[in-house]
């Protein structure tokens, strides 16, 4: 394809692709595909001559369009909001159409300068110190595993300099809660811990929140039985509930041990774009590292993930190495931010983010933040007051967790109630709701802030939910 053809292939793809953001309304919100469906509509072989983009877009639309789960729907109100602002899907087309390479600051100084920059607005935008430097990994769940690497070298002194984790006297233990993202089990176990040294510490049985007395015993604990606490992960904004850990308390808890603090705020952080909510992790500037993602309710386009440390020197220690064709008369006075993270080649991630600030700004992202702060307390009220109906958990964000609980139902049978409305709202294709354990039972998310939900959505999603458990019972 030479510059010319990608030209108006490209005005192409574009108009195709605002065309779908115009569809989305009227598609299902869940995929109506079963298992292989998509797969079977494709040739087994690869094609051996060039085709036209008209016969690729008619395959999107035939093939690909119907088994992609509508997440820029307004009545999905599934998992955690994915937004993908248009703004910023161009800086991530901008990213890819540069075909820039980030593997030293001298093989794009413009990717490493750009990410500094806009790593320092977004800090300054949730309202971190200037103590705190970023940088941009794929996910979250990158971020946990970086975290918990930095946790074991300080613990250990930099024993991977050494004989590694195995030759360790005293065993590292990792706490957190049964709440947690399953990304910090994930990382606790590649980062060499073992599931024996991961606490999951108790909670308060109405905010499931960490216990910072709970957390402290555990401490004591495991000192005594001759091992080390090593790193705590703190989640402000849980995936069940969105509980949010007390940071301050968990940072004094640690702080004794000298044990790491990682907080986990992968979708609360856009709430700390709001300075009414910054109370939320009140303590995080105890802590040493914090990880959140632009690209769920803030809205900068997968894959988005900040992450920021106090101790850059440590990070670096922990992740550098220095082939000698990276090496460079710079270093020392740039950012290889290489040396941040697990990947050699970076793409320019930081463009995305950068449109995305620019062009959409961010008070327009505050107010629709708010909005769905708006919407969640909005409809925990509704559900409050209808009988039946119970709120299961604290509504401090956009999730509200509900339960259908009609009189004489209960155990496995509410279990069996509560699946069938859910999956009856799924089925229909006009909203998307998540079903999800707590305390052992079947519950409801409910999680605003898609990019198009307004209140007339809440309000629909609300009434199709209530029909769907009358029906059932
Ligand atoms: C979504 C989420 C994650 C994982 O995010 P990825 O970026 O997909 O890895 C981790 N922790 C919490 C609290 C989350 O909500």
């Amino acid at each position: 394809m030479d510059p010319e053809e990608f030209r108006a292939a490209g005005h192409a793809l574009i108009d195709w692709l605002a065309d779908q953001r115009v569809a989305v309304a009227d598609r299902p919100v869940r995929a109506r595909v079963a298992p292989g469906d998509v797969r079977c509509a494709l040739p087994t072989a690869p094609p051996e001559t060039p085709e036209p983009l008209e016969t690729l877009l008619r395959d999107l639309d035939r093939i690909v369009v119907p088994g992609i789960t509508q997440l820029q729907h307004p009545c999905n109100m599934a998992w955690f909001p994915s937004n993908a602002s248009l703004a910023s899907v161009l800086g991530d087309l901008t990213s890819s159409g540069l075909g820039t390479l980030g593997i030293s600051w001298e093989s794009c100084p413009a990717l490493t300068e750009v990410e500094e920059v806009t790593c320092d607005w977004m800090r300054q935008l949730v309202g971190l110190s200037d103590a705190w430097s970023g940088t941009i990994h794929d996910t979250a769940s990158t971020a946990c595993l970086v975290a918990l690497l930095c946790a074991r070298e300080r613990a250990t002194d930099h024993g991977q300099a050494r004989g590694g984790l195995v030759d360790e006297q005293q065993p590292l233990v990792v706490y957190s809660t049964e709440h947690a993202h399953s990304s910090v089990t994930k990382a606790a176990l590649l980062a060499g811990y073992g599931r024996r040294h991961l606490r999951l510490v108790a909670t308060d049985p109405w905010t499931r929140a960490m216990r910072p007395d709970a957390l402290a015993d555990a401490m004591a604990a495991d000192l005594a039985d001759g091992r080390r606490p090593a790193a705590v992960v703190a989640a402000v904004g849980t995936t069940g509930t969105t509980a949010v850990d007390p940071v301050a308390d968990i940072v004094g808890v640690a702080e004794r041990h000298g044990a790491w603090v990682h907080v986990d705020a992968a979708l609360a952080g856009s709430a700390m774009l709001l300075p009414e909510h910054r109370h939320l992790w009140n303590g995080v500037e105890g802590a040493d590292s914090v990880t959140w993602n632009p690209h769920k309710w803030m809205g900068t386009v997968l894959d988005c993930s900040l992450y920021y440390v106090r101790d850059v020197e440590h990070l670096v220690r922990v992740m550098s190495t220095n082939p000698s064709y990276l090496r460079s008369s710079v270093d020392g006075t740039v950012t290889q931010y290489r040396d941040w993270g697990i990947p050699l080649g970076r793409r320019f991630r930081a463009l995305k983010l950068w449109f995305h600030l620019r062009l959409d700004g961010i008070d327009a992202i505050r107010a629709r933040l708010r909005r769905d702060l708006d919407n969640a307390r909005w409809l925990a009220e509704q559900v409050a007051a209808t009988p039946g109906w119970r709120v299961l958990a604290p509504v401090p964000l956009q999730t509200v967790c509900v339960r259908h609980e009609p009189p004489g139902l209960s155990g496995d049978e509410l279990d069996a109630h509560t699946l069938a409305w859910v999956e009856s709202v799924n089925a229909s294709g006009e909203a998307l709701l998540t079903a999800s354990q707590l305390d052992g039972r079947w519950m409801v998310r409910v999680s605003i802030g898609a990019e198009p939900t307004e209140r007339a959505d809440v309000a629909a999603v609300w009434a199709k939910m209530q029909v769907a458990s009358g029906e059932t019972d």
